[in-house]
């Protein structure tokens, strides 16, 4: 049925369900599609990132993850306010990208790629730069897997009294947080992670005090999270543009299978099960992670390069001719290869994976 399994987060192995909820050409304004559809979706969203439901909303916004980062430092960054971003990989770096284009005012604290976004220093930073209004960090930085301290992270944002923007886009519903008791004001994923739907659409979970003060700040009409928000909540479940409704059905399906799964915390233990099965194979074959198993997270693993002589693409064909696709590695201080752990995948999956590389020449 599956032509290969992909353990490759970004995209992601997704549940024949999942897939057979895209069969049908909904109608965008039907009733049966937005209102419940829609705003089943955005509720449940809410009740998934915090106890506190009612000091929360979510915006859902068409395009891939990005487009939501982007979205939420574009819609709240105001001029006169200055944006602290702390990064340690490729998406934290994109965070700057997404500030230089934009002409905002921000600084960026520059971690190494191996470790995590270090507290203490951010909290000596903010004690010496007042200036700052709000903070970005990246949740689970999938470049590598680095799980940062986030709960530490957080604590210190809140006790400098800034706010706070967390991507959290490889993480949310695969590991456990509470946007409210963490003081998070705007935290972002989207459907293809842990959520286990198919790509076409980001969301936010946003504070509703500090979302009600984005009115009017985007310069771009897309991007502006204020509009969207406020036509999916006047219009209950409307988008301003065409709307995803393949993708959105697809995502329904995957909220339900991750409630029939037992919720977050279940789907936590699955994949930190994943990566118990997938490192122990691969340290028992010889292969060495490239993070240190107290910073790791249960998302996304990267294992350096066995042997000098080692060739990624001939040991990718031979994983994929077998049925298993993998990541190359994304950074430069070191030959990697990553491999995700989450999706439709279980500890089985792994198991036969490591049975597989055996088989290979690497
Ligand atoms: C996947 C991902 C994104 C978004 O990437 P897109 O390619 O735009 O979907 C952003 N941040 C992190 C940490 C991610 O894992």
């Amino acid at each position: 049925m599956k032509p290969y399994i992909l353990l490759t987060p970004g995209l992601l192995t997704t549940s024949e369900t999942v897939k057979e909820a895209m069969l049908t050409d909904w109608c965008t304004w039907d009733a049966d599609y937005n209102v419940h559809i829609v705003e089943e979706i955005r509720k449940s969203l809410v009740a998934l990132a915090t106890k506190q439901t009612d000091e929360y909303t979510s915006v859902l916004l068409q395009g891939s993850g990005t487009y939501c980062v982007e979205a939420v430092i574009g819609s709240t960054v105001k001029p006169g306010d200055k944006l602290l971003i702390l990064s340690n990989g490729a998406y934290g770096d994109r965070m700057g990208n997404i500030a230089e284009y934009h002409g905002i005012n921000y600084d960026m604290l520059a971690f190494d790629e191996t470790e995590q976004v270090s507290v203490s220093y951010v909290d000596d930073y903010l004690a010496h730069n007042a200036e700052i209004t709000h903070v970005s960090v990246v949740h689970c930085e999938t470049t590598t897997g680095v799980l940062n301290p986030l709960k530490e992270i957080a604590h210190i944002v809140k006790m400098h009294g800034k706010k706070l923007i967390v991507d959290a886009m490889s993480s949310f519903g695969g590991v456990p947080l509470d946007v409210e008791e963490l003081g998070i004001d705007f935290l972002i994923s989207s459907a293809n992670k842990c959520i286990q739907g198919v790509p076409g659409f980001g969301f936010i979970i946003a504070r509703k005090s500090e979302l009600m003060r984005c009115k009017g700040v985007s310069k771009s009409l897309s991007l502006d999270i204020y509009d969207q928000w406020e036509t999916m909540e006047k219009g209950h479940g409307k988008w301003r543009f065409t709307s995803p409704t393949h993708v959105v059905r697809a995502f329904k399906q995957a909220m339900d299978e991750l409630a029939e799964e037992g919720g977050v915390e279940a789907r936590h233990q699955r994949y930190c099960k994943n990566h118990e099965v997938l490192v122990e194979g691969m340290r028992s074959l010889g292969f060495k992670t490239l993070l240190p198993d107290a910073i790791q997270s249960p998302v996304i693993t990267s294992f350096l390069y066995p042997n000098a002589d080692f060739d990624f693409k001939s040991f990718y064909a031979q994983l994929k001719e077998r049925g298993f696709v993998i990541y190359p590695g994304k950074i430069s201080q070191a030959d990697t290869f990553r491999i995700g752990n989450i999706g439709d995948v279980y500890p089985e999956d792994f198991s036969k994976l490591i049975e597989v590389i055996k088989e290979c020449k690497y």
